[in-house]
C-alpha cells in the first residue's frame, strides 16, 4: 500500500527529486531504487527556527504499487446557446466562474464587461504609468479578469469553505495554471500567467454558447414591480433577462450610485484602509529567513503582521514578494495603489499594503451620503492624495521612520511605483485619528519584526481599495436581494467576497442558486 508521510526537511532536499528520494528510502528503510514515485500533497515552510525547514506531506509508491499520474480536467459542459439566459455584469473572478458554473447547470450566461480584453488593457495600464492617464473603463481594476488579473494571483483564502476552494483551484489548474498551486501553503499564479488564463476561461464561455461583450458598461437595470428585466448599457441597448448576476466589483462607484438612486437598497460597509510599504526584498528575506543571502532553494520570503493599535487592528494586507506597487485608480483625478507581483516574484522589492480597520461611526463627517458614506470617505482620500503628490498619478510618498516622527522626508529614492513619486507628510492625506494609529503601530511593527522599522522602507498612500465599501445585501439562503427579485450581489463589490478565490466561489454560489430556483 503506498504510504502517506508527513516529514520536515532542508529546502535543498524539498527541492530535488533525487534528494528528496534518498532522505525518504532512509526514512521507509528501502533502497532509493525501490521507490517507484513521491507525490506531493502540500508543501509548507517553516521559517521559525533559524534553520529554516520545508514541511511536506508525501505519497510514496514502491515498485509495483499500483500509480497513476492523475490529470485534472474540465467539468463537461454541453451546448448552452439555446439555453435560459442569464446576465452576468462584470468579467471579474466573480463573473467568470458565475458564467462557467451556468454552463455546467445548463443556462446561457451573457457576461456584460465595461473594460477590454486582457490584452487590450495592457494598452491603458501603460497609459496610467507613462502619460497619467485613466481609462474610466479599463484599468487595473477594470476589464477583463476584473481586479485580479494584473496581480500577484496569491490564491489564498480565510474562506473555511475548504472544497469550493479545491474545486476552483482544480479549475484553474485545469485551464493552465500549474498544479503547485493544489500543494503550496500559499499558491499565487503571477502578473504574467493570468491573462492566458483568463483568456482560455473566456472562449471556453464562448465555445460553449455563453456570450462575452467587452467596452459594454451597464448604466441601468430595468426593475418593474421590484423584479429584474434586464440592463441597458451605455449605447442604450437593451439585454432582457430576469435573472442578472451583478459581480461589479468593489469599485464601481457608478453601480452603487445607481442602485441608490434607483432606491435599490444597499447598505454602508467597514473596509479597511492604510499605505503601501515597499522595503528591499533582500531585507524581507533577511529578517523573515534570518540571513544575509536567502539562496536558490527558498523563495522570496513573504510576511504578516497583525497588531492592535488604539483599539483598532492594523495589519498587512495583500503582501506582494518580489513585487511593484501599482496605479489603481478607477478615475481621473485620484490616486490608489496596490501591489502585484509576476509568477517568479523575481523584482527586487517587496510590497504590502499595511491597513487599519475603519468603523462605520468614521464615517459620519459624509453622513450626508447615507449608504455611500464610506465610498465617499474612500474617495476624498483618494482625491487628497491626488492634490498633494501634483494632481498626477504620482503617489505622495515618504520614509517610514521620517512618518512615525511627523517629518517630511528630504527625498525619496526611486521606487517600483513607476509613475513616480512626491515627497510628502503622509499625516496630511489621512484624517488625524488614522495617521496616528498608523504612526504608532509601525513602531510596534518594528517592535515583532526587527528591521522593518527603517527610513530605507518608503510608504506610498493610499492603500484604499482593501475591499467594499459598500454592501449589497441579500437573503442568505438564496442569494437573492432582498428586494428585487431575479438580482444576485455577488463577489467583492456586493461585500460577499475578498479575493480571487472567495470572489470565484460566491460567483459559483450565485449561479447555482439560479438553477435551484429554475428548477
Ligand atoms: C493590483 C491588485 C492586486 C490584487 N492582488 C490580489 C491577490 O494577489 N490575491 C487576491 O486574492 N486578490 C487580489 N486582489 C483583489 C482581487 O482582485 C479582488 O478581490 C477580486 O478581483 C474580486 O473579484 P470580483 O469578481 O468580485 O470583482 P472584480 O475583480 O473587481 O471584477 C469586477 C468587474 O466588473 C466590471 N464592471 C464594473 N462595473 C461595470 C459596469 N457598470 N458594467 C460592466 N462591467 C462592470 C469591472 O470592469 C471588473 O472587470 C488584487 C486587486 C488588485 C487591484
Amino acid at each position: 500500500m503506498p504510504r502517506e508521510l508527513l516529514l520536515q526537511v532542508t529546502p535543498e532536499i524539498a527541492a530535488n527529486e533525487l534528494l528528496l528520494k534518498d532522505h525518504l528510502s532512509k526514512q521507509i528503510k528501502v533502497s532509493p531504487k525501490e521507490i517507484q514515485h513521491v507525490s506531493i500533497l502540500k508543501r509548507s515552510i517553516d521559517a521559525r527556527q533559524k534553520a529554516i525547514k520545508i514541511n511536506l506531506k508525501v505519497v510514496i509508491y514502491l515498485q509495483g504499487e499500483s500509480f497513476q499520474e492523475t490529470k485534472i480536467e474540465l467539468p463537461i459542459y454541453k451546448d448552452v446557446s439555446l439555453a435560459q439566459e442569464v446576465i452576468v455584469v462584470g468579467a471579474g473572478p466573480a463573473g467568470l466562474f458565475a458564467a462557467l458554473q451556468l454552463i455546467e447547470l445548463g443556462l446561457k450566461p451573457i457576461v456584460i464587461e465595461r473594460g477590454k480584453d486582457v490584452r487590450g488593457r495592457r494598452r491603458d495600464l501603460k497609459a496610467i504609468n507613462v502619460d497619467h492617464l485613466v481609462n474610466e473603463d479599463s484599468n487595473y481594476c477594470f476589464g477583463e479578469g476584473g481586479a485580479g488579473t494584473y496581480s500577484d494571483g496569491k490564491l489564498y483564502t480565510r474562506s473555511k469553505k475548504r472544497g469550493d476552494v479545491t474545486r476552483i483551484l482544480e479549475l484553474l489548474v485545469a485551464f493552465g495554471a500549474s498544479e503547485d498551486i493544489l500543494v503550496e501553503a500559499h499558491p499565487h499564479i503571477g502578473t504574467n500567467k493570468l491573462p492566458k488564463i483568463i483568456e482560455d476561461i473566456r472562449n471556453k464561455i464562448i465555445e460553449f454558447g455563453g456570450q462575452v461583450l467587452f467596452d459594454t458598461r451597464v448604466i441601468d437595470i430595468l426593475v418593474k414591480n421590484n423584479e429584474v428585466e434586464g440592463i441597458v448599457t451605455q449605447n442604450g441597448d437593451k439585454i432582457l433577462a430576469n435573472k442578472l448576476i451583478l459581480a461589479t466589483g468593489h469599485s464601481a462607484r457608478d453601480i452603487f450610485e445607481l442602485l441608490d438612486k434607483k432606491k435599490i437598497f444597499i447598505e454602508a460597509k467597514p473596509f479597511a484602509l492604510g499605505v503601501r510599504a515597499e522595503h528591499s526584498q533582500q531585507l524581507i528575506d533577511s529578517i523573515q529567513y534570518s540571513c544575509d543571502y536567502r539562496g536558490e532553494h527558498l523563495p522570496p520570503a513573504p510576511y504578516s503582521i497583525v497588531k492592535q493599535v488604539n483599539g483598532r487592528g492594523m495589519y498587512s494586507f495583500c503582501m506582494c514578494p518580489g513585487g511593484v506597487i501599482a496605479p489603481c485608480a478607477t478615475s481621473p483625478g485620484e490616486v490608489v495603489t496596490n501591489g502585484w507581483s509576476p509568477s517568479k516574484r523575481d523584482q527586487v522589492t517587496a510590497n504590502s499594503g499595511i491597513v487599519i480597520e475603519l468603523k462605520l461611526e468614521d464615517f459620519k463627517p459624509f453622513a450626508k451620503f447615507g449608504a455611500l458614506a464610506g465610498m465617499e470617505f474612500q474617495k476624498s482620500i483618494e482625491q487628497k492624495a491626488w492634490h498633494l503628490a501634483g494632481e498626477t498619478q504620482k503617489v505622495p510618498a515618504q520614509r517610514m521612520v521620517d512618518f512615525t516622527q511627523n517629518k517630511v522626508s528630504a527625498d525619496i529614492p526611486k521606487t517600483s511605483y513607476v509613475p513616480g513619486t512626491t515627497s510628502v507628510e503622509m499625516g496630511q492625506v489621512f484624517p488625524g485619528f488614522l495617521s496616528q494609529i498608523l504612526r504608532e503601530g509601525f513602531k510596534e511593527f518594528g517592535k515583532s519584526m526587527r528591521g522593518y522599522l527603517t527610513n530605507e522602507a518608503i510608504l506610498h498612500a493610499p492603500e484604499s481599495r482593501t475591499s467594499s465599501p459598500v454592501r449589497i445585501p441579500r437573503d442568505p439562503m438564496t442569494y437573492e436581494h432582498l428586494q428585487i427579485k431575479g438580482l444576485y450581489p455577488c463577489g467583492e463589490g456586493a461585500g460577499y467576497a475578498g479575493g480571487i478565490i472567495s470572489a470565484a466561489i460566491d460567483g459559483e454560489k450565485c449561479a447555482l442558486m439560479i438553477a435551484e430556483t429554475l428548477k
